[in-house]
Order: structure tokens, then C-alpha cells, then sequence
């Protein structure tokens, strides 16, 4: 980090500066121009309030150096994450398919899509049993009930269960859910971060839905910081002006995170464009971009969903989709 010192600065406000500076356990390297002091502050500066530093009077500018996330970064952290499901694993090479419903209904549609995702080359079932909709008139999910269905066609399949928890007193009836998803709506849910990142469990976190990628990462770092590093990024599409479709999926930030985090990143095809037909194209795009694993939308019935049917596709174009991911998979050097 370094601080530039306004030029009409009195040397006994640098020297309450540096005092200061030296208190939160830095060091400091100054270097003084004929009319410009720089401060260069040496350690770790991930627990630095910038803002405040930046409203003292005798501070022209401060500028980080070194990203604002520590366990997340991959500067200390080389080698890439892998986090372990069941007896499936994403990232470090190893591509996750995750597919389900929106939301689950009953047991048949649960059941039924699982069996079907399953035999298309899934990894893991996806379906919200707490649902965070916009209107509170709108189908919440079945909530508790969801998620028993969800350990129904779990055991029914064998594949693990990824599913949204809104609530931390929620939290004891997640005890058998096997990655825990944090929406877009929750990412800076800093209570909710808190909570899961003293959970011994993998979490889902999605970005938000106008989170930069640096936003993003300091979600994760919440629940690093609280000892779960097993975190896995999901980029669903952020807010833009286009109206067209219903985000914009910002395939750049694969490539991105992968510089910046050892965590995997998986992209969700289905929330980012709101429309089935650009879920496949969408999808390959994402794998070709780099992504560690997509999560998709299927219904058996997409026109009867009780939540986000525009979106979702069949088991048939599921299986398009997956046969289409495994061609690029080599390509990209990774595996299913
Ligand atoms: C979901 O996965 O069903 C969901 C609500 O996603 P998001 O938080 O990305 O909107
Ligand atoms: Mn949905």
C-alpha cells in the first residue's frame, strides 16, 4: 500500500501518520522527493481501513499494491483448490456438472429430473428448497419438505445435493445437504458468510447481482476467514443495461478469477441468460472459457415449472449440452 503525502503537510501530522501506521503492525519505507513524501507501508495490509487513511487531511492518495483478500488469493495459495463432493470433485482439472430444477416440487419432479440428469452425465442435483424470489407473493419454496425430497432423490441416484440457504436458522436442517448454495441475492450477507464459514462444508457462492469481482472475492473471504475454504464461484450473470436477456454473463471473469483465486469457478448458464434456447451455447462458451463446471436449470416439464420455466430446459437438451462439454473438455485440459 502506499500512501502520498499532501506537499503542504506538517512534519509532525506525517509523523502522527507514521505512528499510526507503524501501531497496526506495519512497517514503513519512505521515500521524500523534493516535494512529494511517499509512504510505502510493508507487511500485511489486508486489515487496513482505507478509507480512513484516505480521509486524513495530510493524505493526497492511497494506493493498494496487494489484493485486499488474503486466503482466497492465489499469490499465497499457488495451486489450484479442489474441493471434494461425495466421490466427485471440482476444480484442479476436474469439470462438475450440477443439474436440477429451479425449485423443487414434488417428489415425482424431483425424483424423476434426478434420474433423468443422472443418466445425461450429471454430478450433482441442484433444486432450491428456499427460495429467494422477488415478489413475496410468488411460490417461496417448500422449504424444510424441499429439502427431505432432496435427500430422496439423493439416495434414489447417489448424486449429492446442492441447494440455497437464505437463513442461518436454517442452518441445522442443511445437516445433510452436501454443498451448501449462497445466491446472488445473500453474497454480502456478511451474517449469513459468517455462519457458513464455521460449517466443515463445501459452499456455492454465487456472485451478486452488481458484485465486481474484487466484491466477490472478499465474500469468500469472509468464510475463508472463519476457517471453510472450501468455496466454489459461481458467475450467474451480473446487471447491465440489456434488457434482451435477463443478466449479462461475463464469461471474462474466468479467466480472470483463475489469476486471481486458486477456487474453482463454475458458471450458470441459465440464471445469466433467462431464455433455454441460449443455455446450450452458453454453456459451451463457458467451458471453452475455462470454467471448472456449469450449473443448469432442467425441468421434465419446463412450461408447468413453478419457478423459472423460461429458463429451463429438458433432460434431452441437457444431454446435447453435456455430449457438446465433454468434446471441448480435452481441449481445455480438463476432465468430467
Ligand atoms: C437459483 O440458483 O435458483 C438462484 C436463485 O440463483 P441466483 O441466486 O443466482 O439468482
Ligand atoms: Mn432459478
Amino acid at each position: 500500500m502506499i500512501i502520498v503525502i499532501r506537499n503542504d503537510a506538517k512534519q509532525q501530522d506525517i509523523d502522527q501518520l507514521k505512528s499510526y501506521v507503524q501501531s497496526q503492525g506495519l512497517r514503513i519505507h519512505e521515500s521524500e522527493g523534493a516535494s512529494t513524501t511517499i509512504l510505502g507501508l510493508v507487511g500485511d495490509t489486508s486489515k487496513v481501513d482505507i478509507d480512513l487513511l484516505r480521509s486524513i487531511n495530510i493524505v493526497e492518495t492511497v494506493t493498494r499494491v496487494q489484493e485486499p483478500y488474503k486466503n482466497a488469493n492465489r499469490k499465497f495459495h499457488p495451486q489450484d483448490s479442489v474441493i471434494k463432493v461425495g466421490d466427485t470433485q471440482i476444480g484442479g482439472g476436474a469439470f462438475s456438472l450440477i443439474a436440477g430444477p429451479c425449485s423443487v416440487e414434488t417428489p415425482e419432479q424431483i425424483v424423476g429430473i434426478a434420474k433423468a440428469v443422472k443418466k445425461a452425465g450429471a454430478t450433482m442435483l441442484r433444486g432450491g428448497a428456499f427460495k429467494p424470489r422477488t415478489s413475496p407473493y410468488s411460490f417461496q419454496g417448500l422449504g424444510v419438505e424441499g429439502l427431505k425430497l432432496l435427500l430422496i432423490a439423493k439416495k434414489e441416484t447417489g448424486l449429492p445435493i446442492v441447494t440455497e440457504l437464505m437463513d442461518t436458522r436454517d442452518i441445522p436442517a442443511f445437516e445433510d445437504v452436501d454443498v451448501i448454495q449462497i445466491g446472488a441475492r445473500n453474497m454480502q450477507n456478511f451474517t449469513l458468510l459468517k455462519e457458513v464459514g464455521k460449517l466443515h462444508k463445501p459452499v456455492l457462492l454465487k456472485r451478486g447481482l452488481s458484485a465486481t469481482i474484487e466484491e466477490w472475492l472478499m465474500s469468500a473471504e469472509y468464510i475463508m476467514s472463519e476457517g471453510n475454504e472450501q468455496i466454489v464461484l459461481c458467475e450467474r450473470g451480473i446487471r447491465t443495461y440489456e434488457p434482451a436477456t435477463r443478466n449479462t454473463l461475463d464469461l471474462s471473469c474466468i479467466p480472470l478469477l483463475h489469476e486471481k483465486t486458486h477456487l474453482p469457478v463454475i458458471v450458470d448458464p441459465s440464471h445469466a441468460s433467462g431464455l433455454s434456447r441460449l443455455v446450450a451455447p452458453m454453456s459451451l462458451a463457458a467451458t471453452a472459457a475455462g470454467a471448472d463446471g456449469l450449473i443448469i436449470e432442467v425441468h421434465n416439464d419446463p412450461q408447468h415449472a413453478w419457478c423459472d420455466g423460461p429458463q429451463a430446459i429438458t433432460p434431452e437438451q441437457f444431454e446435447g449440452i453435456v455430449d457438446g462439454v465433454k468434446k471441448i473438455l480435452p481441449i481445455v485440459g480438463k476432465r468430467l
